[in-house]
């Protein structure tokens, strides 16, 4: 029998896995938090860990640090490879960590007879989580994104026209004082000031129409709405919404952050 043991990589227990029939099977020891950092961490998924014990039919155990980067100590000496009893004192890390040889292989041996990991162990163990596509989850974000896009536009446009009465009124007293200096008519002074003040009354008419037949609050509220409805878990026993989390950042989780079924892209 082959055992891993490392740091679990979200809770910071003390992953136990063994392969049966080419699955890996883990189980947790410890409480949340009880491995310090020093320890590499355990993805059995990839065959990594910090390090293994093998388990002979007679019964004898060889730990072998599987990291250069690691540490491992047996009996208070930095090992590559080493021979250990149950009695042997077993520490992983510069931290130190101290691990009970007999309890691990008690759990892995629970692991390998068992058909599932529950119960192992202290620790509350993950059973072979079931699996869901979130590829359908893709479109989802990919549309609120760009429905919060158009949003941003429409109102950033809406305030552009908004802001043109301003410099429109300003340029009919300029153009009015203008025309005068350059000694033109009273008459031709009065009708391009006349009409400059037109097209700014047309300019603020339209931005008020605009703005009174705005719906993009309700339309913010619409897709938000829509959006809390389908982004959410693939799981049909979950379906909770998964937050405003970019796509990708689901991608990179790999799993369900509340029912913890695995996530994959198929
Ligand atoms: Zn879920």
């Amino acid at each position: 029998m082959e055992i891993l043991i490392g740091r679990e990589p979200e809770q910071g227990r003390l992953l136990v896995s063994v392969k049966v029939n080419g699955q890996a099977r883990i189980a947790a020891i410890g409480g949340a938090g009880s491995v310090p950092g020093s320890v590499s961490r355990c993805l059995p998924a990839e065959g990594k860990a910090h390090c293994k014990i093998e388990v002979a039919a007679d019964g004898g155990m060889v730990v072998t640090n599987l990291k250069a980067a690691n540490v491992t100590y047996v009996d208070g000496l930095e090992v590559m490879s080493k021979r250990v009893t149950g009695e042997s004192r077993v520490e992983l890390g510069k931290g130190k960590y101290v691990v009970n040889v007999n309890t691990v292989v008690e759990v892995a041996r629970k692991l390998a007879a068992v058909g599932s990991a529950q119960q192992a162990g202290g620790g509350s163990a993950g059973k072979e989580a079931p699996e869901f596509s979130i590829l359908p989850l893709k479109r989802v974000w990919n549309r609120y994104h760009d429905e919060q896009f158009e949003l941003q536009k429409r109102q950033k446009n809406l305030g552009l026209i908004k802001s043109l009465y301003i410099p429109c009124t300003l340029l009919s007293s300029l153009a009015g004082m203008l025309v005068r200096h350059l000694g033109m008519a009273e008459g031709v002074a009065q009708s391009v000031s006349y009409v400059l003040y037109g097209v700014a009354a047309v300019i603020l008419l339209y931005g008020l129409y605009r703005s009174f037949t705005d719906r993009s609050l309700e339309e913010k509220e619409e897709i938000a709405e829509r959006f809390e409805h389908d982004y959410v878990c693939p799981n049909p026993e979950c379906h909770r919404f998964l937050n405003y989390q970019k796509y990708d950042i689901l991608r990179q989780n790999k799993n369900c952050p509340f029912c913890k079924c695995r996530w994959t892209e198929k």
